[in-house]
Protein backbone atom coordinates (compact mmCIF):
# COMPACT_ATOMS: atom_id res chain seq x y z
CA UNK A 1 0.00 0.00 0.00
CA UNK A 2 1.69 3.38 -1.13
CA UNK A 3 0.87 6.44 -2.61
CA UNK A 4 -0.21 10.58 -2.42
CA UNK A 5 -3.51 11.14 -2.70
CA UNK A 6 -6.32 11.03 -0.47
CA UNK A 7 -7.81 7.41 0.82
CA UNK A 8 -4.42 5.65 0.12
CA UNK A 9 -3.05 3.69 2.93
CA UNK A 10 0.14 2.88 4.48
CA UNK A 11 1.62 0.22 6.00
CA UNK A 12 4.33 -0.19 9.22
CA UNK A 13 5.00 -2.07 12.11
CA UNK A 14 2.43 -2.17 15.87
CA UNK A 15 4.27 -0.82 18.29
CA UNK A 16 0.57 -0.50 20.29
CA UNK A 17 -2.42 -1.75 19.62
CA UNK A 18 -5.25 0.75 19.11
CA UNK A 19 -7.54 2.90 16.76
CA UNK A 20 -7.91 6.45 16.30
CA UNK A 21 -9.40 8.52 13.66
CA UNK A 22 -8.92 11.85 13.83
CA UNK A 23 -6.88 15.19 12.45
CA UNK A 24 -3.61 14.49 10.24
CA UNK A 25 -0.65 16.09 12.20
CA UNK A 26 2.65 16.08 11.16
CA UNK A 27 5.27 17.56 14.03
CA UNK A 28 8.84 17.05 12.81
CA UNK A 29 11.14 19.37 14.45
CA UNK A 30 11.38 22.60 12.61
CA UNK A 31 15.30 23.40 12.16
CA UNK A 32 16.03 26.41 14.50
CA UNK A 33 18.32 29.32 13.42
CA UNK A 34 22.03 29.69 13.31
CA UNK A 35 23.64 30.00 16.15
CA UNK A 36 26.33 33.35 17.10
CA UNK A 37 29.35 32.08 18.46
CA UNK A 38 31.19 34.08 21.56
CA UNK A 39 34.19 33.61 23.20
CA UNK A 40 35.00 30.04 24.72
CA UNK A 41 34.05 31.37 27.88
CA UNK A 42 31.24 32.64 26.30
CA UNK A 43 30.36 29.23 24.85
CA UNK A 44 30.66 26.96 27.72
CA UNK A 45 28.57 28.83 29.81
CA UNK A 46 26.07 28.61 27.33
CA UNK A 47 26.22 24.90 26.67
CA UNK A 48 25.87 24.94 31.13
CA UNK A 49 22.83 26.96 31.11
CA UNK A 50 20.77 25.04 28.15
CA UNK A 51 21.70 22.22 29.88
CA UNK A 52 19.89 22.86 33.15
CA UNK A 53 17.48 24.09 30.63
CA UNK A 54 16.68 21.56 28.98
CA UNK A 55 17.29 19.46 32.73
CA UNK A 56 14.48 21.19 33.93
CA UNK A 57 12.04 20.79 31.26
CA UNK A 58 12.29 17.10 31.75
CA UNK A 59 12.29 17.35 35.32
CA UNK A 60 9.08 19.20 35.34
CA UNK A 61 7.48 16.79 32.55
CA UNK A 62 8.49 14.22 34.66
CA UNK A 63 6.63 15.21 37.70
CA UNK A 64 3.45 15.91 36.41
CA UNK A 65 3.41 12.10 33.95
CA UNK A 66 4.69 10.17 37.11
CA UNK A 67 4.58 6.31 37.23
CA UNK A 68 7.00 4.60 34.09
CA UNK A 69 7.37 7.87 32.11
CA UNK A 70 8.85 9.49 35.43
CA UNK A 71 11.12 6.88 35.24
CA UNK A 72 11.94 6.79 31.58
CA UNK A 73 12.69 10.35 31.90
CA UNK A 74 14.82 10.56 34.49
CA UNK A 75 17.40 8.52 31.79
CA UNK A 76 17.10 11.40 30.14
CA UNK A 77 17.65 13.84 33.41
CA UNK A 78 21.05 11.18 34.01
CA UNK A 79 22.32 11.44 30.54
CA UNK A 80 22.55 15.21 30.99
CA UNK A 81 24.33 14.81 34.08
CA UNK A 82 26.67 12.72 33.07
CA UNK A 83 30.60 14.07 33.28
CA UNK A 84 32.55 12.28 30.85
CA UNK A 85 29.59 13.52 28.31
CA UNK A 86 29.78 17.25 29.39
CA UNK A 87 33.61 17.62 29.22
CA UNK A 88 33.72 15.98 25.79
CA UNK A 89 31.70 18.81 24.75
CA UNK A 90 33.63 21.34 26.45
CA UNK A 91 36.96 19.74 24.78
CA UNK A 92 35.96 20.14 21.61
CA UNK A 93 34.31 23.54 22.68
CA UNK A 94 38.18 24.59 23.70
CA UNK A 95 39.18 23.41 19.81
CA UNK A 96 37.06 26.40 18.62
CA UNK A 97 33.92 24.93 17.93
CA UNK A 98 30.38 26.75 18.84
CA UNK A 99 28.64 25.44 21.68
CA UNK A 100 25.66 24.13 19.28
CA UNK A 101 27.95 22.69 16.89
CA UNK A 102 29.88 20.95 19.81
CA UNK A 103 27.31 19.14 21.16
CA UNK A 104 25.29 18.26 18.47
CA UNK A 105 28.34 16.17 16.93
CA UNK A 106 29.29 14.83 20.14
CA UNK A 107 25.69 13.49 20.87
CA UNK A 108 26.00 12.44 17.20
CA UNK A 109 29.04 9.60 17.88
CA UNK A 110 26.98 8.35 20.93
CA UNK A 111 23.48 8.25 19.28
CA UNK A 112 25.64 6.05 16.61
CA UNK A 113 27.12 3.97 19.34
CA UNK A 114 23.98 3.18 21.01
CA UNK A 115 22.69 2.41 17.15
CA UNK A 116 25.35 -0.07 16.52
CA UNK A 117 24.10 -2.24 20.04
CA UNK A 118 23.65 -5.39 19.36
CA UNK A 119 20.25 -5.03 22.10
CA UNK A 120 16.94 -3.37 20.08
CA UNK A 121 16.53 -2.15 23.66
CA UNK A 122 19.63 -0.69 24.00
CA UNK A 123 19.29 0.77 19.74
CA UNK A 124 15.80 2.24 20.49
CA UNK A 125 17.51 4.65 23.21
CA UNK A 126 19.19 6.23 20.71
CA UNK A 127 16.14 8.36 20.38
CA UNK A 128 16.31 9.22 24.20
CA UNK A 129 19.38 10.83 22.88
CA UNK A 130 18.22 12.55 19.81
CA UNK A 131 15.82 14.23 21.49
CA UNK A 132 18.47 15.53 24.48
CA UNK A 133 20.30 16.35 21.39
CA UNK A 134 18.08 18.39 19.82
CA UNK A 135 16.46 19.89 23.30
CA UNK A 136 20.09 21.34 23.98
CA UNK A 137 20.65 22.57 20.50
CA UNK A 138 17.32 24.59 20.40
CA UNK A 139 17.80 25.59 23.70
CA UNK A 140 21.23 27.38 22.43
CA UNK A 141 19.67 28.71 19.44
CA UNK A 142 17.55 30.52 21.39
CA UNK A 143 14.32 28.52 20.83
CA UNK A 144 13.44 27.13 24.20
CA UNK A 145 11.20 24.60 22.73
CA UNK A 146 7.52 25.46 22.74
CA UNK A 147 5.17 22.65 23.68
CA UNK A 148 3.63 20.66 21.15
CA UNK A 149 0.15 22.12 20.21
CA UNK A 150 -2.29 19.34 18.58
CA UNK A 151 -5.76 18.75 18.46
CA UNK A 152 -7.64 16.48 20.75
CA UNK A 153 -7.69 13.36 19.40
CA UNK A 154 -5.14 14.24 16.39
CA UNK A 155 -3.22 11.50 14.63
CA UNK A 156 0.31 12.87 15.31
CA UNK A 157 2.76 11.57 12.55
CA UNK A 158 6.84 12.66 12.65
CA UNK A 159 10.08 11.07 11.46
CA UNK A 160 10.63 9.84 15.39
CA UNK A 161 9.04 11.42 18.62
CA UNK A 162 10.88 11.13 21.91
CA UNK A 163 8.99 10.32 25.08
CA UNK A 164 9.62 13.94 26.46
CA UNK A 165 7.60 15.34 22.86
CA UNK A 166 5.01 12.60 23.55
CA UNK A 167 4.22 13.80 27.34
CA UNK A 168 3.61 17.33 25.81
CA UNK A 169 0.57 16.13 23.89
CA UNK A 170 -2.51 16.01 25.63
CA UNK A 171 -3.46 12.81 24.83
CA UNK A 172 -6.88 12.76 27.33
CA UNK A 173 -8.85 13.68 24.29
CA UNK A 174 -7.65 10.20 22.54
CA UNK A 175 -5.51 10.09 19.02
CA UNK A 176 -2.65 7.77 17.97
CA UNK A 177 1.03 8.46 16.75
CA UNK A 178 2.61 6.95 13.13
CA UNK A 179 6.08 7.82 12.96
CA UNK A 180 7.75 7.05 9.87
CA UNK A 181 11.09 5.24 11.11
CA UNK A 182 10.74 4.69 14.91
CA UNK A 183 10.79 1.07 16.59
CA UNK A 184 8.09 -0.75 18.66
CA UNK A 185 11.03 -1.50 21.37
CA UNK A 186 11.54 2.30 21.96
CA UNK A 187 11.02 4.46 25.40
CA UNK A 188 7.87 6.15 23.56
CA UNK A 189 6.64 2.91 22.10
CA UNK A 190 6.51 1.70 25.83
CA UNK A 191 4.69 4.78 26.82
CA UNK A 192 2.33 4.69 24.11
CA UNK A 193 1.17 1.09 24.89
CA UNK A 194 1.22 2.09 28.73
CA UNK A 195 -1.91 4.63 27.94
CA UNK A 196 -3.41 3.13 25.61
CA UNK A 197 -2.15 5.24 22.73
CA UNK A 198 -2.50 3.27 18.74
CA UNK A 199 0.86 3.53 17.63
CA UNK A 200 2.18 2.49 14.12
CA UNK A 201 5.88 2.62 13.23
CA UNK A 202 8.07 2.42 10.56
CA UNK A 203 5.52 3.50 7.61
CA UNK A 204 8.61 4.82 5.10
CA UNK A 205 7.29 8.21 3.19
CA UNK A 206 4.20 9.73 3.84
CA UNK A 207 3.25 12.99 1.76
CA UNK A 208 2.83 16.03 4.30
CA UNK A 209 -0.49 16.82 3.16
CA UNK A 210 -3.63 15.24 4.69
CA UNK A 211 -6.62 16.73 6.58
CA UNK A 212 -7.66 13.44 8.26
CA UNK A 213 -6.73 10.31 9.44
CA UNK A 214 -7.57 6.59 10.55
CA UNK A 215 -4.64 5.04 12.31
CA UNK A 216 -5.18 1.26 13.00
CA UNK A 217 -2.58 0.04 15.64
CA UNK A 218 -3.92 -3.69 15.28
CA UNK A 219 -3.34 -3.97 11.52
CA UNK A 220 -0.88 -1.21 11.26
CA UNK A 221 -1.84 0.69 9.03
CA UNK A 222 -2.62 4.48 8.47
CA UNK A 223 -5.12 5.38 6.03
CA UNK A 224 -5.25 9.68 4.97
CA UNK A 225 -8.11 11.37 4.12
CA UNK A 226 -10.48 7.94 4.25
CA UNK A 227 -13.29 7.96 1.85
CA UNK A 228 -16.74 6.98 3.57
CA UNK A 229 -16.54 3.53 2.99
CA UNK A 230 -13.13 3.09 4.78
CA UNK A 231 -13.72 5.08 7.52
CA UNK A 232 -17.23 2.42 7.92
CA UNK A 233 -14.64 -0.34 7.39
CA UNK A 234 -12.66 1.11 10.19
CA UNK A 235 -14.73 1.79 12.52
CA UNK A 236 -16.14 -1.85 12.34
CA UNK A 237 -13.06 -3.12 13.38
CA UNK A 238 -12.68 -0.19 16.03
CA UNK A 239 -15.72 -1.30 17.34
CA UNK A 240 -14.99 -5.34 17.56
CA UNK A 241 -11.59 -4.46 19.12
CA UNK A 242 -13.26 -2.73 21.83
CA UNK A 243 -15.29 -5.48 22.53
CA UNK A 244 -12.86 -8.06 22.28
CA UNK A 245 -10.11 -5.98 24.91
CA UNK A 246 -12.89 -6.27 26.98
CA UNK A 247 -13.79 -9.94 27.19
CA UNK A 248 -9.90 -10.68 27.10
CA UNK A 249 -8.73 -9.85 29.84
CA UNK A 250 -11.83 -11.77 31.65
CA UNK A 251 -10.39 -14.87 29.67
CA UNK A 252 -7.17 -14.15 30.50
CA UNK A 253 -7.37 -16.12 33.93
CA UNK A 254 -9.23 -19.35 32.40
CA UNK A 255 -6.75 -22.07 33.01
CA UNK A 256 -6.78 -23.02 29.26
CA UNK A 257 -7.18 -22.56 25.68
CA UNK A 258 -8.75 -24.56 23.04
CA UNK A 259 -9.52 -24.91 19.53
CA UNK A 260 -11.46 -28.05 18.29
CA UNK A 261 -11.52 -29.92 21.50
CA UNK A 262 -7.74 -29.20 21.52
CA UNK A 263 -5.68 -27.74 24.13
CA UNK A 264 -3.59 -24.52 22.81
CA UNK A 265 -0.65 -23.93 24.74
CA UNK A 266 0.08 -20.20 24.77
CA UNK A 267 3.99 -19.54 26.12
CA UNK A 268 5.94 -16.38 26.20
CA UNK A 269 8.78 -14.54 24.48
CA UNK A 270 11.02 -12.51 26.65
CA UNK A 271 14.32 -10.84 26.01
CA UNK A 272 15.12 -9.97 29.87
CA UNK A 273 14.49 -11.42 32.90
CA UNK A 274 12.37 -8.34 33.78
CA UNK A 275 10.32 -9.12 31.25
CA UNK A 276 8.50 -11.79 34.03
CA UNK A 277 7.45 -8.77 35.71
CA UNK A 278 4.73 -7.91 33.10
CA UNK A 279 1.28 -8.56 34.65
CA UNK A 280 0.14 -11.00 32.19
CA UNK A 281 3.08 -13.21 32.24
CA UNK A 282 1.79 -15.07 35.28
CA UNK A 283 -1.03 -16.42 33.04
CA UNK A 284 1.33 -18.68 30.33
CA UNK A 285 1.75 -22.18 29.85
CA UNK A 286 5.82 -21.26 30.38
CA UNK A 287 8.42 -19.67 28.32
CA UNK A 288 8.74 -20.01 24.80
CA UNK A 289 11.80 -18.12 23.55
CA UNK A 290 14.01 -16.40 25.69
CA UNK A 291 16.59 -14.32 23.11
CA UNK A 292 19.71 -14.77 24.90
CA UNK A 293 21.31 -11.93 23.00
CA UNK A 294 19.75 -8.96 25.49
CA UNK A 295 22.71 -10.76 27.29
CA UNK A 296 25.37 -9.36 24.68
CA UNK A 297 24.10 -5.88 25.20
CA UNK A 298 27.44 -5.24 27.49
CA UNK A 299 31.05 -4.18 25.62
CA UNK A 300 31.66 -8.33 25.81
CA UNK A 301 30.65 -11.26 25.94
CA UNK A 302 28.85 -11.96 30.03
CA UNK A 303 30.79 -14.66 31.83
CA UNK A 304 29.20 -18.30 32.91
CA UNK A 305 28.56 -17.04 36.32
CA UNK A 306 26.49 -14.13 35.05
CA UNK A 307 24.98 -16.41 32.37
CA UNK A 308 23.83 -18.99 34.67
CA UNK A 309 21.86 -16.20 37.33
CA UNK A 310 20.03 -15.00 34.11
CA UNK A 311 18.96 -18.28 32.89
CA UNK A 312 18.15 -19.59 36.80
CA UNK A 313 16.32 -16.55 37.66
CA UNK A 314 13.92 -17.71 34.39
CA UNK A 315 14.08 -21.36 35.83
CA UNK A 316 12.99 -20.25 39.41
CA UNK A 317 10.31 -17.95 38.06
CA UNK A 318 8.54 -20.88 35.57
CA UNK A 319 8.44 -23.19 38.42
CA UNK A 320 7.79 -26.61 36.71
CA UNK A 321 6.46 -24.76 33.57
CA UNK A 322 9.21 -25.63 30.43
CA UNK A 323 11.42 -22.89 29.85
CA UNK A 324 13.05 -22.75 25.91
CA UNK A 325 16.15 -20.65 26.16
CA UNK A 326 17.81 -19.59 22.96
CA UNK A 327 21.39 -19.77 22.14
CA UNK A 328 22.77 -17.13 21.62
CA UNK A 329 21.25 -15.49 17.72
CA UNK A 330 24.51 -12.70 16.84
CA UNK A 331 24.70 -11.80 13.10
CA UNK A 332 22.41 -10.56 10.74
CA UNK A 333 20.64 -7.67 12.08
CA UNK A 334 21.91 -8.15 15.52
CA UNK A 335 26.00 -7.58 15.17
CA UNK A 336 28.05 -8.13 18.25
CA UNK A 337 31.72 -6.29 18.43
CA UNK A 338 34.08 -8.72 19.05
CA UNK A 339 31.59 -11.90 18.39
CA UNK A 340 30.55 -11.70 14.84
CA UNK A 341 32.47 -11.17 11.81
CA UNK A 342 33.16 -7.66 10.34
CA UNK A 343 32.56 -6.62 6.60
CA UNK A 344 30.06 -9.47 5.48
CA UNK A 345 28.55 -8.14 2.06
CA UNK A 346 25.05 -9.65 3.26
CA UNK A 347 25.18 -10.57 6.98
CA UNK A 348 21.55 -12.49 6.68
CA UNK A 349 22.86 -14.85 4.44
CA UNK A 350 26.09 -15.12 6.69
CA UNK A 351 27.42 -16.61 9.60
CA UNK A 352 25.39 -15.99 12.27
CA UNK A 353 22.96 -17.71 15.04
CA UNK A 354 24.42 -20.90 15.55
CA UNK A 355 26.87 -20.60 12.39
CA UNK A 356 28.52 -18.21 13.76
CA UNK A 357 28.56 -20.27 17.57
CA UNK A 358 30.03 -23.38 15.88
CA UNK A 359 32.73 -20.63 14.34
CA UNK A 360 33.50 -19.20 17.94
CA UNK A 361 33.70 -22.51 20.70
CA UNK A 362 35.16 -20.71 23.19
CA UNK A 363 32.26 -18.18 23.25
CA UNK A 364 29.75 -20.78 22.44
CA UNK A 365 31.26 -23.12 25.65
CA UNK A 366 30.84 -20.44 28.29
CA UNK A 367 26.79 -20.56 27.21
CA UNK A 368 26.90 -23.86 26.96
CA UNK A 369 28.14 -24.53 30.76
CA UNK A 370 25.63 -21.76 32.24
CA UNK A 371 22.89 -23.66 30.55
CA UNK A 372 23.86 -27.78 31.55
CA UNK A 373 24.09 -26.52 34.96
CA UNK A 374 21.11 -24.44 34.79
CA UNK A 375 19.22 -27.68 33.25
CA UNK A 376 19.09 -29.26 36.62
CA UNK A 377 16.96 -25.91 38.29
CA UNK A 378 14.01 -26.56 36.22
CA UNK A 379 12.20 -27.76 33.01
CA UNK A 380 14.49 -26.42 30.63
CA UNK A 381 14.85 -27.08 27.09
CA UNK A 382 17.32 -25.33 24.78
CA UNK A 383 17.12 -24.38 21.16
CA UNK A 384 19.93 -23.38 18.27
CA UNK A 385 18.78 -20.53 15.72
CA UNK A 386 19.34 -20.34 12.14
CA UNK A 387 20.04 -24.15 11.76
CA UNK A 388 20.05 -25.07 7.96
CA UNK A 389 21.15 -28.63 7.90
CA UNK A 390 21.36 -31.76 10.43
CA UNK A 391 24.94 -31.45 10.70
CA UNK A 392 24.86 -28.03 12.72
CA UNK A 393 21.98 -29.69 14.96
CA UNK A 394 24.40 -32.69 15.73
CA UNK A 395 27.43 -30.25 15.98
CA UNK A 396 25.98 -28.10 18.49
CA UNK A 397 24.88 -31.31 20.16
CA UNK A 398 28.40 -32.64 20.89
CA UNK A 399 29.94 -29.45 22.28
CA UNK A 400 27.16 -29.37 24.41
CA UNK A 401 27.60 -33.32 25.57
CA UNK A 402 31.20 -33.03 26.06
CA UNK A 403 30.97 -29.65 27.95
CA UNK A 404 28.39 -31.61 30.50
CA UNK A 405 30.32 -34.40 30.72
CA UNK A 406 33.63 -31.96 31.83
CA UNK A 407 31.28 -30.51 34.21
CA UNK A 408 30.17 -33.63 35.51
CA UNK A 409 33.98 -34.88 35.84
CA UNK A 410 34.71 -31.91 37.43
CA UNK A 411 32.06 -32.56 40.16
CA UNK A 412 29.60 -29.75 38.57
CA UNK A 413 25.84 -30.25 38.87
CA UNK A 414 25.03 -30.29 34.75
CA UNK A 415 22.97 -32.63 32.65
CA UNK A 416 22.48 -31.48 28.96
CA UNK A 417 18.84 -30.49 28.45
CA UNK A 418 16.20 -31.21 25.56
CA UNK A 419 17.52 -30.00 22.37
CA UNK A 420 15.34 -28.33 19.59
CA UNK A 421 16.11 -25.65 16.72
CA UNK A 422 14.22 -23.13 15.19
CA UNK A 423 12.48 -23.43 12.02
CA UNK A 424 13.16 -20.48 9.99
CA UNK A 425 15.73 -21.60 7.24
CA UNK A 426 13.36 -22.57 4.30
CA UNK A 427 15.77 -25.27 3.61
CA UNK A 428 14.89 -26.73 7.79
CA UNK A 429 11.14 -26.42 6.98
CA UNK A 430 11.90 -28.35 4.04
CA UNK A 431 14.15 -31.08 5.04
CA UNK A 432 12.47 -30.73 8.71
CA UNK A 433 12.04 -34.62 9.39
CA UNK A 434 16.30 -35.15 8.54
CA UNK A 435 16.82 -33.17 12.18
CA UNK A 436 16.77 -35.14 15.40
CA UNK A 437 15.74 -32.58 17.85
CA UNK A 438 12.97 -33.21 20.40
CA UNK A 439 11.10 -30.40 19.67
CA UNK A 440 10.68 -27.45 16.63
CA UNK A 441 10.03 -23.63 17.31
CA UNK A 442 8.91 -21.52 14.17
CA UNK A 443 10.90 -18.46 13.84
CA UNK A 444 8.38 -17.06 10.85
CA UNK A 445 10.13 -13.61 11.08
CA UNK A 446 13.23 -15.19 9.45
CA UNK A 447 11.13 -17.59 7.89
CA UNK A 448 9.57 -15.33 6.16
CA UNK A 449 12.22 -12.85 5.39
CA UNK A 450 14.05 -15.73 3.97
CA UNK A 451 11.06 -17.31 1.61
CA UNK A 452 10.25 -14.33 0.31
CA UNK A 453 13.36 -12.30 0.05
CA UNK A 454 12.30 -9.51 1.85
CA UNK A 455 15.03 -7.58 4.50
CA UNK A 456 12.75 -7.96 7.49
CA UNK A 457 14.16 -4.64 8.66
CA UNK A 458 13.46 -2.47 5.69
CA UNK A 459 10.21 -0.81 6.07
CA UNK A 460 10.20 0.08 1.77
CA UNK A 461 9.50 -3.51 1.85
CA UNK A 462 6.62 -4.01 4.72
CA UNK A 463 3.83 -3.93 1.82
CA UNK A 464 5.81 -7.07 0.61
CA UNK A 465 6.78 -8.76 4.12
CA UNK A 466 3.16 -10.72 4.37
CA UNK A 467 3.99 -13.67 6.75
CA UNK A 468 0.58 -14.92 5.50
CA UNK A 469 1.71 -15.56 1.81
CA UNK A 470 1.18 -18.76 1.08
CA UNK A 471 4.58 -19.61 0.42
CA UNK A 472 5.41 -19.40 4.20
CA UNK A 473 2.43 -20.94 5.31
CA UNK A 474 2.84 -23.66 3.09
CA UNK A 475 6.14 -24.08 4.87
CA UNK A 476 4.78 -24.00 8.74
CA UNK A 477 1.73 -26.17 8.00
CA UNK A 478 5.03 -28.70 6.94
CA UNK A 479 6.70 -28.90 10.10
CA UNK A 480 3.31 -28.57 12.25
CA UNK A 481 2.49 -32.04 10.00
CA UNK A 482 5.82 -33.37 10.72
CA UNK A 483 5.38 -32.85 14.48
CA UNK A 484 2.05 -34.35 14.28
CA UNK A 485 3.46 -37.38 13.05
CA UNK A 486 6.53 -37.68 14.78
CA UNK A 487 4.88 -36.90 17.91
CA UNK A 488 7.47 -34.04 18.13
CA UNK A 489 6.19 -30.74 19.80
CA UNK A 490 6.29 -27.88 17.31
CA UNK A 491 5.43 -23.99 18.36
CA UNK A 492 5.67 -21.12 16.66
CA UNK A 493 7.46 -17.81 18.33
CA UNK A 494 7.50 -15.33 15.33
CA UNK A 495 5.27 -12.20 15.32
CA UNK A 496 2.78 -13.87 13.93
CA UNK A 497 1.94 -15.63 16.56
CA UNK A 498 0.99 -12.35 18.81
CA UNK A 499 -1.08 -11.29 15.23
CA UNK A 500 -4.53 -12.44 15.85
CA UNK A 501 -5.16 -12.07 12.46
CA UNK A 502 -2.66 -14.59 11.46
CA UNK A 503 -4.26 -17.06 14.21
CA UNK A 504 -6.94 -18.49 12.49
CA UNK A 505 -4.08 -19.63 9.33
CA UNK A 506 -1.99 -20.70 11.83
CA UNK A 507 -4.53 -23.04 13.59
CA UNK A 508 -5.41 -24.41 10.36
CA UNK A 509 -1.78 -25.03 9.57
CA UNK A 510 -1.99 -27.71 12.57
CA UNK A 511 0.04 -25.33 15.08
CA UNK A 512 -0.81 -25.98 18.68
CA UNK A 513 1.64 -23.81 20.82
CA UNK A 514 2.45 -20.62 20.38
CA UNK A 515 4.48 -18.21 21.68
CA UNK A 516 3.74 -14.02 22.28
CA UNK A 517 4.86 -11.12 24.18
CA UNK A 518 3.21 -11.27 27.26
CA UNK A 519 1.17 -7.95 26.34
CA UNK A 520 -0.60 -9.90 23.92
CA UNK A 521 -1.10 -13.03 25.30
CA UNK A 522 -4.71 -12.07 26.63
CA UNK A 523 -5.46 -10.58 23.18
CA UNK A 524 -4.36 -14.02 21.71
CA UNK A 525 -6.45 -16.18 24.02
CA UNK A 526 -9.03 -14.35 23.87
CA UNK A 527 -9.21 -14.73 19.84
CA UNK A 528 -9.15 -18.66 20.06
CA UNK A 529 -11.87 -18.37 22.58
CA UNK A 530 -13.77 -16.43 19.81
CA UNK A 531 -12.12 -18.91 17.34
CA UNK A 532 -13.20 -21.91 19.01
CA UNK A 533 -16.95 -20.69 19.57
CA UNK A 534 -17.40 -19.97 15.81
CA UNK A 535 -16.82 -16.63 15.93
CA UNK A 536 -14.10 -14.40 13.38
CA UNK A 537 -11.05 -13.24 14.55
CA UNK A 538 -12.59 -9.82 15.69
C1 LIG B 1 11.96 -15.27 14.30
O1 LIG B 1 12.85 -15.18 13.45
O2 LIG B 1 10.75 -15.41 14.03
C2 LIG B 1 12.28 -15.23 15.74
C3 LIG B 1 11.39 -15.55 16.65
O3 LIG B 1 13.52 -14.84 16.12
P1 LIG B 1 14.13 -13.36 15.97
O4 LIG B 1 12.97 -12.45 15.69
O5 LIG B 1 14.82 -13.10 17.26
O6 LIG B 1 15.07 -13.51 14.82
MG1 LIG C 1 14.93 -15.43 13.91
Amino acid sequence: MQGGAAGLAYRGRTASIGFAHGPFVRVDAGAAGERVAGTLVEEALALRNAIDVASGQIADLAASAGGEAAQILEFQVALLEDEDLIEAVFASIGEGRPADIAWRSTLDAQIADYNSAPDDYLKARSSDLADLRDRVVHILRGDQGQPLKVPSGGVVCADDLPPSRFLEIDWSGGGGLALLRGSPTSHVAMLARARGIPMVVQLGTIPDIGTTALLDGEGATLELDPNAEQVRTFEKRRDSHLKSRASARAILRRPTASWRGERIKLFINIQRVEDLEHADAQYADGIGLMRTEFLLAGRSVPDEETQFQAYDAVLRWAGQRPVTIRTFDAGGDKPVPGFTLDGEANPFLGVRGLRLCLARPEIFAVQLRALARAAIRGNLKVMFPMVTSADELEAGRKLFADIVQRLLADGIAAMLPELGIMVEVPAAALAVSSFKAAFFSIGSNDLAQYVLACDRSNGALAPLMDPLHPAVLELIARTAEHGRRAGISVSLCGDMAGDPRCLPALLNCGLRELSVNASALAQIKHTIDRLSSGGSVG
